[in-house]
């Protein structure tokens, strides 16, 4: 105990749960508030601290002198400030990771909160003039000229990587030539005047949504937009937008993958002429952190992120969107493991504003919140314009002769369509040729030797590759148990998919839209550019495709394998598949032409299915939530997950197993321990893995357990030995 106060309190990024006590020397306290950033000594290094507060005693040992104070005023406001408290205790990690978790990384390295605008590059006006054509022998130059003339307005560099490799040298070349420019600008979207789209007339339903959202603006509540695909909710969005853009507030937009959603920006962009601040991977850390500070100080107008941008400050923050609030990439799977959708959910009831989930496939947990009357339920239940919703039909392939997995009837299906002038979707969700490589000569398998998991078969038929690890290696010449060279893929995947549909199909356009088709940069665009041009004519793809895109041409879908979801060890595995199958299904029959959707299966009498097929996704969100209720699980129960893993193969189930006996002494009411036991998928990356699950009936009971606990495991031997992780509503119970 040290009373040479006063001390001040930093949240440091670093795994332990506490934060960290300093001499305020050659500081005033009176100047401080809570948000600023300190430079501090830690370890035998020195760190990027965030003030908390101050205090006349500690209880370090040997308190240090704190360094260098970084910002002349808070760089988060008081309420972003508590929302990441509150997200530290409720998710059960450590503050200072929370903190700087949710800062762009620039802030996290201690650099000022200074605007300095974004490296963009234009066309100078004798440039505009020239005929890429004539750079023939510089093709890089030429691709740029092209590329600068369809942007007049310029292009910031980071969008300029994501379309080109190593440009810089060939940019360098122009300027010199006096064709093009660089200049720092804002890293903000703004629509030119000329450019704005009118907005549709609502429809009825529509407008009730519209109203009811309208009238709670200014005060928290929460409204649940349930509309089937093609409904109109984004509409809902953009009138709410204008609405809270009238009363001169900021509106926050999440989204699960922008990446996967350029038409979905470009509407936004059309409709206001506003400035737009756009947060996703593909920023550079510049251009973060300028859209940042823009959505802090009030300059962005709307701003649109993905996940971690529910943390974004916002001056003059007016409603939150969170549009697909079903989708699984809100919730952060590693580090700081949280949900975007519930953390916003709290931020609107801490900023007072109210926040709009909108899906067409809710989650239960939404439809649970609405149907208790603690979410308002707006409804938009018909496609909005002249679009008709799609008919669903299954087909029982068993016994049927199959091509890589299509059937006949499929195959005839693809026929008409594309007779008849119509683009054609397949949706299979598993990538690579085949999922495994079998002996025909003795049953053998290619196993992953770092993971309990097949090698999936790919690069036409050339390598193995683990999803689980990402081990890869080449195919084996023979069989390794009995040299035999019968060596056969075992299933399909997009790869082999789409080899068997340019045989089918020779002359027909076709793309391929999954993970391997789209890590280069630009290529995602570049593919779905030939859909919409009508150039491809045949999509392919997995659940990338499933995600928002408007295909007008496409009126056949085809769900090639859902067999593999109906089955799985996981309770939220047949939720998910009903969102999978409704949102696919959704892509058909978007515009005027009507839609048809074939569903194959060896299981044409699943409970699931029929309910989907026959009665809605509602229908079956109801029967589910039934079967959660009678079983106790999430929402009627609160989940929390305890992994372990290490190389010794032992230590993970012993730590589990001490981890309970700890949990047990703090005498937990109302907490049932389960477990521990090994994960479903017990060995991954060569390490071994195991799971102690918590259910409580109420929440606070279990979270009353979880922080006394945690500060014991943390400071556990055995803990230290393992790798573990702490899971608040968890989502995968892998
Ligand atoms: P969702 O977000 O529910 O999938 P969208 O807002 O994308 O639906 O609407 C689907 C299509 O219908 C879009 O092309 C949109 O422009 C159009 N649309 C939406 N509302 C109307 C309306 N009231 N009148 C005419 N067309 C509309
Ligand atoms: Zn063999
Ligand atoms: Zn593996």
């Amino acid at each position: 105990m040290s009373d040479k106060g006063p001390f001040l309190r930093l949240a440091i990024p670093t795994p332990l749960r506490r934060p960290f006590d300093y001499i305020a020397e050659n500081v005033d306290v009176r100047e401080l508030l809570p948000g600023m950033r300190f430079r501090a000594p830690f370890g035998r290094t020195s760190q990027v601290g965030m003030l908390l507060g101050w205090r006349e005693t500690t209880d370090a040992a040997r308190p240090r002198a704190v360094g260098e104070c970084l910002d002349p005023r808070p760089l988060l406001p008081a309420s972003i400030m508590t929302l990441l408290q509150w997200a530290s205790d409720y998710y059960a990690h450590p503050v200072g990771e929370v903190i700087f978790s949710a800062l762009p990384s620039l802030l996290r390295q201690g650099e000022p909160a200074e605007r300095r605008g974004v490296e963009h590059w234009r066309l100078t006006c004798q440039g505009a003039l020239q005929e890429p054509g004539q750079l023939k022998r510089a093709p890089r130059q030429a691709a740029l000229l092209r590329l600068l003339a369809e942007h007049p307005e310029g292009l910031p560099a980071g969008t300029i990587n994501e379309i080109q490799d190593r440009w810089r040298p060939a940019m360098q070349t122009l300027v010199e030539k006096g064709w093009v420019e660089r200049e720092e600008r804002p890293a903000l979207l703004l629509c030119a005047p000329a450019e704005i789209s009118r907005p549709p007339v609502l429809n009825d339903e529509q407008r009730t949504a519209l109203a009811s959202l309208t009238g709670g603006l200014g005060h928290f509540g929460v409204s649940l937009l349930d509309g089937v695909t093609g409904s109109g909710k984004t509409e809902v969005y953009l009138g709410l937008i204008g609405e809270v853009l009238a009363r001169g507030e900021q509106a926050l937009v999440l989204v699960p993958e922008i990446g996967l959603t350029p038409q979905l920006l470009e509407r936004f962009r059309r409709r206001f002429h506003v400035p737009i601040a756009v947060l996703h991977s593909g920023l550079s850390d510049r251009e973060r952190l300028d859209a940042w500070l823009a959505a802090r100080d009030g300059e962005a107008a709307i701003v649109i992120g993905t996940r971690s941008a529910v943390f974004t400050p916002l001056a003059r923050l007016g409603v939150i969107i969170l549009d697909e609030e079903h989708d699984a990439s809100f919730k952060q799977q590693e580090g700081f493991r949280y949900s975007a959708r519930d953390v916003a959910v709290k931020r609107a009831q801490l900023e007072d504003v109210p926040v709009l989930l909108g899906s067409a496939t809710p989650s239960l947990e939404s439809l649970h919140n609405a149907r208790l009357g603690r979410y308002a339920h707006l409804r938009l239940s018909e496609r909005a314009g002249a679009a008709r919703p799609p008919a669903l039909a299954v087909l029982d392939v068993r016994k049927q002769p199959m091509n890589s997995g299509l059937s006949l009837a499929l195959v005839n299906a693809m026929r008409r369509h594309l007779g008849a002038d119509g683009q054609v979707l397949l949706f299979l969700n598993r990538r690579g040729y085949a999922p495994t490589l079998l002996c025909h000569d003795c049953g053998w398998v290619a196993k992953c030797r770092r993971c309990d998991a097949h090698m999936t078969l790919f690069a036409g038929q050339r390598r193995l590759r683990c999803h689980h690890c990402g081990s890869e290696r080449p195919v084996d010449p023979a069989c390794p148990e009995c040299q035999s060279t019968a060596l056969a893929p075992v299933g399909a995947g997009t790869e082999r998919l789409e080899e068997t549909l340019q045989g089918l199909f020779p002359d027909t356009g076709l793309v391929r839209i999954d993970r391997d088709t789209t890590r280069r940069k630009g290529a995602l665009q570049l593919l779905l550019d030939s859909v919409h041009a009508g150039e491809a004519r045949i999509l392919v793809g997995t659940q990338m495709l499933a995600k928002g895109h408007h295909f007008p041409g496409v009126t056949l879908v085809g769900l090639v394998d859902v067999d593999q979801g109906l089955f799985s060890a996981d309770f939220r595995a047949t939720e998910r598949m009903a969102q999978l199958i409704t949102q696919v299904a959704g892509r058909a029959g978007r515009a005027e032409r009507p839609g048809q959707v074939l569903i194959q299966t060896h299981h044409p009498d699943h409970p699931l299915l029929q309910r989907l097929l026959t009665e809605g996704y509602a229908a079956f969100a109801r029967a589910a939530l039934e079967e959660r209720r009678q079983a106790g699980l999430p929402p009627y129960s609160h989940l929390a997950l305890l992994r372990a893993e290490a190389v010794d193969g032992e230590l993970p189930l012993r730590f589990l197993r001490h981890a309970r006996e700890l949990a047990e002494a703090l005498q937990p009411r109302g907490v049932q321990l389960l477990g521990p036991i090994p994960a479903p998928m017990e060995r991954r990356a060569g390490r071994v893995r195991a799971q102690l699950l918590l259910r409580a009936d109420r929440r606070a009971e279990l979270h009353r357990l979880l922080g006394p606990w945690l500060r014991q495991l943390e400071t556990d031997r055995l803990g230290r030995r393992v790798r573990w992780s702490m899971d608040v509503d968890p989502q995968e119970m892998f």
